[in-house]
Formats: C-alpha cells, sequence, structure tokens
C-alpha cells in the first residue's frame, strides 16, 4: 500500500509540476512580447523626436540600437531611404508592408510576421514622421526564445530538486500515516484512538472478536459437555456389561446349580437388553444432534401417533393393571412424525414405569389455551411424582431421580433428553408439573408454523 500511495503521489506531483512549468514558460513569453512590443513602440516613439527635429542625418550618425532592433526609413511612395541592417538601395518597394501602409493612414501601424529579409519572427512598428515618410523599428522575437532556452537547465534542475524533495516528504508522512495502522491490536481494536475512516473497518473488527469470543465459549460448553457426555455413556455401559461378565464367569466356573442356570441366563438377557436400549437412545440423541437440520418436515396426525403409543405400552401397562385412556382430538401439525413418536413414547413408557400398580394415565390433547401454540398434547398420571427441586435436573441426560428404581424399571436416564431435544426441534414448549406421591402431569405445546424447518 505504503509504494502504491508514494508512487500515485510522485506520478501526480511531477505531473502538477510539469504542468505548472509550462503555464510559467507560456506566461512568462505573453509577458516578454509584451515588453518587447513596448519596448520597440517606445523606441519608434522617441526616434520619431530626433528624426523630426535633426532628419535623417540623425540616423547616418549610427544611434545607439539595441542588438535585436532594427530601424528603417521608407518615403511615403514606398521607396527605403534607411536601413541599419541591409543595404537601402538593393531593397524593394516597402509601401504594401502593413504596418507602413497603416501607417500611412493612421499615423502609425503594426504587424507581426517572419521577416522577407532576416527569415525571422519580427514585430514591426511603423509611425509617420513629420516629412510623410515612415519610420519602422522593428524587433526579432528569437531573441526571446534564446532567452527562455537558457533558462531550460535551470528549470529543470528546479523541477528535478523539488520532484526529489516532494517523494521524501511523502515517504516519511506516509510511513507516519501507516505506523498507527500496523500498531493496531486486533484484540481490542477500538482501544486506542484513530482515525475516524478506519472507525467502521475497526468497529467490524471488534464485533467479529466479540462474536467469536461468544462461539468460542459455546464451543468450551459444548467440548465440556461432550466430554461429560461420553463418560457418563461409558459409566452406563460398563455397569451392565460387569453384571453380565459376572454372572458368565459364575456360570463358566460351575457355580451355578443347574435349576439357577435360567434365572442367570435371564438376568444375562435382561442386562444385555438394558445395554441394546441405551445404545439405541445413544443412537437417537446423536442423530437429533446432528442431523436434526435434515429431517423433512411433514404434516403429523397427533392422535394417530398417541394412539400408536398407547398400544404399543398397553401389554406393560395391563400387567401393572394400569388404565391407559386418550381424550381430544386435534388438527394435523408440521413436524418430524419419527420425533413426535420417540417424545410422546418416552412421556408415555414414564407414565407407566413411574406408577403405582393400579394407577392411570391419562392423555389429552386439546387446543392450546396460549395464543402462540396451538395444540397442547398433556400426559398425566398417578404415580411417585418428581419433587420440586428434581423438575428441572430431569431433563438432563442420565438425570434420575432414584437412579435404583430407574435401573430397575430399564430406565437409562435418556429418556427426557430425547423429549427436550424433539420440542427444540420443533420450536414446542414442554412444561412439568408434579407432586410427589400424588402424580405427574407432562405437556408439550406445538407452535402453529405452516413449515418447522424454517424455525
Ligand atoms: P429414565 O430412563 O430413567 O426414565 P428419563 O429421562 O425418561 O430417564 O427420566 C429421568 C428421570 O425423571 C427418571 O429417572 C425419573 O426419576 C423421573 N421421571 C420421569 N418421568 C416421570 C414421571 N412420569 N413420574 C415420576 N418421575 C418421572
Amino acid at each position: 500500500m505504503r509504494k502504491k500511495i508514494i508512487r500515485n503521489t510522485t506520478c501526480i506531483v511531477t505531473a502538477a509540476i510539469l504542468l505548472i512549468f509550462f503555464a510559467v514558460t507560456v506566461l512568462m513569453y505573453i509577458h516578454t512580447v509584451d515588453l518587447l512590443k513596448t519596448g520597440t513602440e517606445n523606441e519608434a516613439r522617441s526616434l520619431k523626436a530626433a528624426i523630426d527635429m535633426e532628419g535623417l542625418e540623425f540616423l547616418e550618425a549610427g544611434p545607439v540600437l539595441q542588438e535585436n532592433r532594427r530601424i528603417t526609413v521608407v518615403a511615403e511612395d514606398g521607396m527605403v531611404l534607411y536601413d541599419s541592417v541591409a543595404d537601402a538601395v538593393t531593397m524593394d518597394n516597402h509601401k504594401s508592408r502593413p504596418e507602413i501602409s497603416e501607417a500611412l493612414f493612421h499615423e502609425s501601424g503594426s504587424s507581426m510576421r517572419t521577416s522577407d529579409t532576416l527569415d525571422e519572427r519580427v514585430y514591426y512598428y511603423a509611425v509617420a514622421l513629420k516629412d510623410g515618410s515612415i519610420l519602422r523599428v522593428s524587433s526579432s522575437m528569437d531573441s526571446i526564445f534564446a532567452m527562455m532556452l537558457s533558462m531550460a537547465p535551470y528549470m529543470i534542475i528546479l523541477a528535478v530538486a523539488i520532484i526529489v524533495i516532494s517523494i521524501l516528504i511523502i515517504r516519511y508522512e506516509t510511513r507516519r500515516m501507516i505506523q498507527p495502522i500496523n500498531e493496531i491490536n486486533l484484540d481490542r481494536p477500538l482501544e486506542e484512538p484513530m482515525y475516524k475512516e478506519f472507525m467502521p473497518l475497526l468497529n467490524r473488527i471488534d464485533r467479529q472478536n466479540e462474536r467469536i469470543r461468544v462461539q468460542m465459549e459455546e464451543l468450551k460448553v459444548a467440548e465440556g459437555m461432550r466430554r461429560e457426555f461420553s463418560a457418563n455413556v461409558s459409566h452406563e455401559l460398563k455397569t451392565p456389561l460387569m453384571a453380565i461378565s459376572g454372572y458368565a464367569e459364575i456360570i463358566s466356573r460351575n457355580m451355578v446349580k443347574k435349576e439357577d442356570i435360567p434365572e442367570f441366563a435371564d438376568r444375562i438377557y435382561k442386562e444385555a437388553s438394558r445395554m441394546t436400549t441405551l445404545i439405541e437412545d445413544i443412537i437417537k440423541l446423536s442423530r437429533l444432534d446432528e442431523q436434526s437440520d435434515m429431517m423433512p418436515f411433514e404434516a403429523v396426525d397427533l392422535n394417530r401417533v398417541t394412539n400408536e403409543v398407547v398400544d404399543a405400552l398397553q401389554v406393560v401397562a395391563r400387567k401393572r393393571k394400569i388404565t391407559m385412556t386418550v381424550d381430544g382430538d386435534v388438527p394435523p401439525i408440521e413436524g418430524v412424525r419419527q420425533v413426535i413418536y420417540e417424545m410422546f413414547y418416552n412421556l408415555c413408557d414414564n407414565a407407566v414405569k413411574y406408577n403405582e400398580d393400579g394407577g392411570s394415565v391419562h392423555i389429552l390433547l386439546e387446543p392450546s389455551p396460549k395464543p402462540e401454540y396451538v395444540v397442547r398434547w398433556s400426559v398425566w398420571d398417578t404415580g411417585i411424582g418428581v419433587p420440586e427441586e428434581e423438575q428441572e435436573r430431569i431433563f438432563e441426560r442420565f438425570y434420575r431421580v432414584d437412579k435404583s428404581h430407574s435401573r430397575e424399571t430399564g430406565g437409562t436416564g435418556l429418556g427426557l433428553a430425547i423429549v427436550k431435544h424433539g420440542a427444540t426441534l420443533h420450536d414446542a414448549l414442554v412444561t412439568i408439573d408434579s407432586k410427589v406421591g400424588e402424580g405427574t402431569c407432562i405437556m408439550v405445546e406445538f407452535p402453529e408454523k405452516d413449515n418447522g424447518q424454517s424455525a
């Protein structure tokens, strides 16, 4: 950038200097021509006065003339009577010369042209003498060109000196201007005062820094959560795996009576199933984490999904004499069917799992009373309830109020985390209302939107 600034300003300075020199030369030329003309005219007038008094003898005596001047006296009929440079006798008739003919009529006349005799640019000024003849004084212009030419070397030296000094000043100034730019602290761009022209850029850098800082923090939090999740997953997988290897070892050492082997096999089967469920839940969660952007939204009939969930859980519920009922009817919403199924399944599964034997589970589909939501889906159970201080936390991954009870019922601690994720995908609101020993109600409210993916 510095080089470019220096190069451009040097070009501009050089062009400006050349232009100024050209203008000065032209003005000087015009001025010198003016001076020459008035000088010639003044000389003609004073010579006229002398000749009028003393006659042509004054000229023949040889007056002191400037070297570029020439004097001619022409008779009224145009015959040359006297010339200070050429021989008057050999000169042709001068009556038709513009300045002479003008002076014959108007007392004086002038003309600028190339001289026939001397072949150079000449200014002629003619005045009528007392006796009717014409005195003509002429000055050669070539002296002006010669003068200008003699000045040229000085002008060139001056121009070069000005250009060199300008370049040095420009270099110094650009370095001085660029220095604060090089010293900008990009981490804190607004810290030091700066050229106001740079403020939009610095403000943008500052905003970007802030964005990067926030993203870094988010990444750190996400990284921490991921690490915690992996640790939890390993721990959760280790427990059933250790139980399985323990049972298997006892059997392999023949430490189990033959009639007890089916029971051991059943325990191994249950632990393996727990592992399978856990892995399935982890897969569901990671799919929601990574692929939720790509999941296609479609019209989902919530009544139908609810009935499918109830059908799937009916066998388990019946075993524990828990009645499951569904009430209400709502129009379809835009959503991802599979995800909504998982959400409803996990909520109803919990309502059965954490219920008392002989209890009930009631599912209600109705319009939402809140203006920003259209549908409210709620599941009510008459189970053990969730203590108030735990109600927020149960949506965290692997969080369980009563770890042993959850394990006994085959819980993974991931069910409600999946519900929360699914709700975020659908911009849905999940609320819980529960009393220990009385039961729990979990509500999911879906917003109105044409296409949930625009969220
Ligand atoms: P889990 O697989 O252990 O059921 P969830 O994420 O589904 O995991 O639930 C987290 C915890 O919240 C459960 O362990 C349980 O303690 C509590 N919980 C969830 N739903 C209910 C409910 N309907 N009644 C009582 N407690 C519940």
